[in-house]
């Protein structure tokens, strides 16, 4: 059907905005030529028609079709960001993760033929963002941050909020937020001509919009929702006949294989985190290391299983737990189910490229290398992009063509009751399966391989994740809305609103940290917390810490308890790869191998050790140490040879740098207060006093030794190593679980590890309880629940802690 011209006005702007646009910018023909095959470019004038008629516009369209990059233009060819536009206000687009926006804004910046900043980004500590910008892509936070400072946006024509499926918590956050600017902008735009409405566009790539739209405490009528229609190529879907355990295993076989046997084209493999990723990569790489002879990978396997060629493995004859498909489940889309885990292409020749280029993607990962997957690979090799979640939907790796799909993710899970916060290695949702699956149909016609059978698939996977404010402790959330004055935050028109019961602990936690009253109204220590880019604990922790000449300390300790985790832990630098045996014999390689990984670790045991300097009973003041250290040699060499995360450390300088800059601007007696980047060693008192502050902002999280429990559990036998020492909480008294260990225990990776049993302390402050996912090869026995970032605290300390005298005398 023919499609009704643009309004006059519209067209007006755009003619305007194309104007001006064409003497700055050119798109690169090339470019320009496929984007003209975008399922969403084809949607260009029902977009903004719907922008420009409704103050909010829902978008849906599957990954790839055009969105991330595409809709930030539109905006800016109608005059959005555009200086002599009535629109001049930037156009913000917001990502959940900061990776994206800076690639995001990188394509949008070529593909606009941009020279000059007019595509920016902001993340955490890192932008490109100047007076030019018209376009800025930041992430969530960002954005959340700065309505927190200007409650209309005053700086913004336009908000795109990107990936509304994931429904992380910011992004929640931020609709409901947003719901209310909108109005507000109405509201100031209808007093004042020279203040124009906001546009907020919400994009997403499931169909599980009606959270936002049909929600009417959000917006009182619903919004048009928008689809741009079809994936651009086909995707067939192949489902392992059997679902295996140790799925990481299972990865390197079919990759392996599929290297060998498919076409040219690139393979994106989703993992679960970082250690499989980095196994993974080790074992492609070793195996692959002379390109793709016809001989086949070198097949290391470890245990007692005797070593197999690669030509041993017919997948054919693996599974058992075979299903037949029901075809008529295919619902004429393009996704076609086979029920094979073979390749099935029918000729029995290598085709597949000779060398392997292999690299990782996971959000920890320094941001030059995860740009690196955006690099044409190598002449004759094949791209293998081995990532996490990071890939799923955000963003698009050329070439790709086949996707491996393991099927799992690790997803925070946070139990309300106890407390323990779990990374559970859980299937998928069948929505995030199509979005992994969809990647391999970005060039051309892809397979989709699921490391899982389709039993498995329409039997345990959900439709839909959970948001994720439904699994994470909210408190940090709960302050930074009442600090924007909403008393009863249960009133927020949040998309999914958290559970009563997990509002109602954040406020009890909140009312023990001082930030609110018994009543729910925040303090003033409350309004001075929610400045801090901090959880609420650590800003607590952080204005506590000028008492004792502490604060330089406090300030890099709450920066470090902030960060991701300094530590690379061991097995990440010395992975364990069971030896070759040749006719019952190691090898001379494996042993000079073995021998060579054996130095590494004594290495690195020696470096933890010296990490534990200024303290051997605290994970906190370990980090302190490391965080104090790395200040005099911030270097990312200095990080290498002492096993630590140059990114991590560079970022908590920086959120050193940040808070002792907001502690000078916001309270009156630090306004003289200057940043130390490098610091002396803190002196015992001091280190003392810190320990106690930990406490103090982790006053329900403390565990005694179960043997000196008022009531000691039966032990059935004496443990031989610290971290086999039971620990009991104190709030709540018990963790139950389903095999009835109650108790919780030391991490082996903190100091304390290193103790006997005897010298084990009464009393332990940590961070937060986790229970590690079931070993993937061992899914029935369950890990222990260990406490994390540990500090050891004396019973004198807690008692004074306890009568509401937070510091030592
Ligand atoms: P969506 O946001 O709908 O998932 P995108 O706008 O991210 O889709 O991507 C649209 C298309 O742009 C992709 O299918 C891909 O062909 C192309 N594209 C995106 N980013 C890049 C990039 N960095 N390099 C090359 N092509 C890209
Ligand atoms: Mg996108």
């Amino acid at each position: 059907p023919e499609q009704d011209p643009l309004p006059l006005e519209l067209q007006q702007t755009t003619n305007l905005a194309r104007k001006a646009f064409s003497v700055s910018l050119t798109r690169p023909p090339d470019i320009q030529a496929t984007r003209l095959k975008l399922p969403v470019v084809a949607e260009e004038q029902k977009i903004m028609e719907a922008v420009h008629n409704n103050n909010l516009v829902v978008i849906y369209g599957a990954t790839g079709s055009g969105k991330t990059t595409q809709v930030p233009q539109f905006l800016f060819e109608a005059g959005y960001g555009s200086p002599d536009s009535p629109t001049p206000g930037m156009i913000g687009v917001t990502q959940p993760r900061r990776v994206a926006a800076v690639s995001m804004a990188k394509r949008v910046g070529d593909e606009l033929g941009d020279q000059s900043n007019k595509v920016a980004y902001q993340i955490r500590f890192e932008g490109t963002v100047g007076p030019q910008t018209a376009i800025k892509f930041m992430t969530d936070g960002v954005l959340l941050r700065e309505v927190a400072q200007d409650i209309a946006l005053r700086k913004y024509s336009a908000i795109v909020i990107d990936e509304a499926h994931e429904r992380s918590v910011n992004t929640d956050i931020l609709v409901g937020m947003l719901s209310r600017v909108v109005k507000l902008r109405e509201e100031m735009a209808a007093e004042d001509s020279s203040i124009k409405p906001l546009k907020l566009i919400i994009m997403s790539a499931t169909l599980r919009v009606t959270d936002f739209t049909e929600n009417a405490t959000l917006f009182a009528t619903p919004p048009p929702v928008i689809q741009a229609e079809g994936r651009q190529y086909p995707v067939t879907t192949h489902f392992a006949r059997k679902t295996h355990h140790d799925y990481v295993e299972e990865a390197f076989r079919k990759i392996s294989k599929g290297h060998r046997k498919l076409p040219p084209g690139g393979f994106l493999v989703f993992m679960t985190g970082q250690n499989e990723i980095t196994h993974l990569s080790k074992r492609l790489k070793e195996a692959f290391r002379g390109g793709n002879t016809s001989a086949g990978p070198q097949v290391r396997i470890s245990g007692k299983d005797a070593p197999m060629e690669a030509e041993d493995i017919d997948f054919g004859e693996i599974g058992t737990d075979t299903h037949d498909f029901d075809d008529d489940d295919d619902d004429g889309d393009e996704v076609d189910f086979h029920d094979d885990d073979d390749f099935d292409i029918g000729e029995e020749e290598e085709i597949g490229p000779a060398k392997m280029h292999v690299l990782p993607l996971y959000s920890l990962l320094p941001t030059r290398e995860q740009l690196r997957v955006f690099e044409p690979p190598p002449d004759g090799s094949r791209l293998v992009v081995l990532a996490t979640n990071v890939a799923e939907t955000s963003l698009t790796i050329p070439g790709i063509r086949y996707v491996f799909d393991c099927g799992r993710s690790k997803e925070r899970k946070y139990d309300d009751v106890t407390g323990v916060q779990s990374f559970e290695i859980g299937w998928i949702s069948k929505a995030s399966a199509s979005q992994r699956a969809g990647r391999a149909g970005r060039t051309g016609p892809g397979h989709c391989y699921r490391l899982y059978s389709s039993a498995v698939y329409e039997r345990d996977f959900q439709e839909f994740a959970e948001p994720e404010i439904l699994r994470m402790p909210i408190e940090g959330v709960v302050l930074q809305l009442k600090a924007m004055n909403l008393q009863h935050v249960i009133n927020f028109p949040f998309p999914t609103p958290p559970d009563r019961q997990m509002l109602a602990s954040s406020e009890k936690l909140l009312a023990y940290l001082n930030a609110i009253t018994p009543s729910g109204q925040i303090t003033s220590t409350g309004s001075t917390m929610s400045i801090f880019p901090l959880s609420p604990r650590f800003a607590r922790i952080l204005l506590v810490g000028h008492l004792h000449d502490c604060l330089p300390y406090t300030i890099a300790l709450v920066a470090g308890l902030s960060a991701a985790d300094v530590f690379i832990p061991e097995n990440q630098i010395v992975p364990t790869i069971a030896p070759r045996e040749e006719d019952g014999y190691f090898t001379n390689a494996d042993r000079i191998e073995e021998e060579a990984r054996n130095k590494i670790r004594r290495n690195f045991n020696k470096i933890q050790k010296e990490f534990c300097f200024l303290d051997d009973k605290s994970d906190a003041i370990k980090l302190l140490q490391v965080v104090g250290e790395y200040a005099h040699d911030p270097t990312e060499a200095w990080c290498h040879t002492h096993y630590v995360r140059y990114k991590v450390l560079k970022e908590i300088l920086q959120l050193r740098r940040q808070i002792t800059d907001l502690l000078r601007t916001n309270i009156t007696a630090f306004a003289g207060l200057k940043f130390q980047d490098k610091l002396e060693p803190p002196s015992a008192k001091q280190v003392k006093a810190l320990k106690q502050m930990v406490a103090a902002g982790f006053i329900d999280h403390i565990a005694i030794r179960a043997d000196l429990a008022p009531v000691p559990p039966e032990v059935r036998r004496k443990p031989t190593r610290s971290i086999d020492v039971p620990y009991l909480t104190l709030f709540p008294s018990n963790i139950s679980r389903e095999d009835d260990d109650k108790a919780v225990y030391i991490h082996p990776s903190s100091p304390l590890a290193h103790l006997s049993p005897q010298e084990c302390p009464e009393y332990i402050v940590y961070s937060y309880l986790q229970r590690a996912a079931p070993a993937a090869a061992t899914p029935e026995k369950l890990p222990k629940t260990r406490m994390h970032a540990l500090t050891d605290i004396t019973g004198g300390q807690l008692a004074a802690l306890a009568k509401g005298t937070p510091l030592l005398h």
